[in-house]
């Protein structure tokens, strides 16, 4: 009798420790950080509070519109000595230029700025004024001397286009280092996943529908950074109804128009997707392709404005296309 109580209790303790492995305990948190809505879950251990404190602590060295931060001091005085965190990720944004010809190029704040997207206070700046912000437009003039950046007179630097994905390569160190296994995080657009979902599926990430409120198919990823770059979020339309977003072309200093509604890099490297998204959405699908087929190391969701969704042959298998989005599915080879 004893030795049968001793054997229900070891099934019991093996039956619950099986049961706590099988569903470990979901902590979702959402917060306001970056200027937009972000959420995390993690699974087994909260973590929710260092996601947030992450997301304000980056934020208080690159936002644009907090004098204080250190961005902020670059673009009144035109030179900071900056921490090696910023000076990296400026590093890392010039060399995505370099590899996107310019496509992405943090130098193109003064166009943001101008056209109002910094403040809400849309305008179409007038052909000299648009003139002037080309020729304050090139990344080539950053100059980073040790730990002292600087730009030209006039010249001003916006992360905006990394900035979130720095944080998600921070965010999965962060939860790798206590322990976590299975977690994904929204930080406005850029989706990062640890590991698969609990139940060991991998994590399935929707696309928006640039068009609409569905979404164009389901991306399906294991510890990878999903990031949508798409000019259905932050807009206006001008006075001749034409659409304008907040993604410039550093060539024309005007919202891009590369014949995409959105472009969504998935990758290891989230700054990587973050910078490549920005640019790829710049460039239109042709030079991102040859990009993709020269470079690598990346994978991309492109929605044209020809209401096709064009995928790299890398996700062709782990990509479904929404049956009901009206959009026709083609492989980039
Ligand atoms: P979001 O921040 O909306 O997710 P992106 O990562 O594409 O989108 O970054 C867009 C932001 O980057 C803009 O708000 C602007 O501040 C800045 N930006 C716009 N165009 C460019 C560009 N061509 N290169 C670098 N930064 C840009
Ligand atoms: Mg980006």
């Amino acid at each position: 009798m004893k030795k049968n109580l001793s054997l229900l209790f070891a099934a019991a303790f093996v039956f619950l420790s099986l049961s706590a492995c099988g569903a470990p305990r979901e902590y979702a948190s959402d917060f306001f950080a970056m200027d937009t809505y972000m959420s995390s879950k993690t699974y087994g251990t909260d973590a929710s509070g260092a996601v947030k404190e992450e997301a304000e602590r980056l934020e208080s060295l690159f936002s644009v519109t907090d004098e204080n931060s250190e961005i902020g001091v670059l673009n009144v005085k035109g030179s900071v000595k900056a921490s090696t965190e910023t000076v990296e990720l400026i590093e890392k944004a010039l060399e995505i230029s370099e590899k996107t010809d310019g496509a992405l190029d943090i130098t193109v704040y003064p166009a943001v700025k101008a056209w109002g997207f910094t403040t809400g206070d849309y305008a179409v700046p007038s052909p000299e004024r648009i003139e002037e912000l080309r020729a304050l437009t090139d990344y080539e003039k950053v100059d980073i001397d040790g730990d002292t950046v600087s730009v030209p007179e006039g010249f001003m630097i916006d992360l905006g286009a990394v900035a979130k994905g720095y944080l998600g390569d921070r965010v999965r160190v962060i939860l790798k280092d206590s322990g976590i296994t299975s977690a994904i995080a929204d930080l406005g657009g850029n989706i990062v996943t640890v590991g698969d979902k609990p139940d060991g599926s991998p994590w399935r990430v929707a696309i928006r529908d640039p068009n609409g409120d569905g979404s164009v198919g389901v991306i399906e990823v294991t510890d990878k950074c999903v990031v949508t770059s798409g000019g259905y979020e932050r807009y206006f339309t001008d006075e001749n109804g034409v659409k304008r977003w907040h993604i410039i072309d550093p060539a024309t200093a005007q919202p891009a128009d590369g014949g995409l509604l959105s472009a969504t890099v998935i990758g290891e490297g989230c700054v990587l997707c973050d910078g490549l998204s920005t640019a790829i959405f710049v460039m239109g699908a042709e030079k991102a392709k040859a990009l993709w087929q020269s470079e690598g190391g990346f994978e991309m969701i492109l929605v044209t404005k020809a209401g096709e969704v064009l995928v790299t042959d890398g996700i062709k298998d782990s990509f479904f296309l929404d049956g009901g989005s009206g959009y026709e599915l083609k492989v980039i080879g």
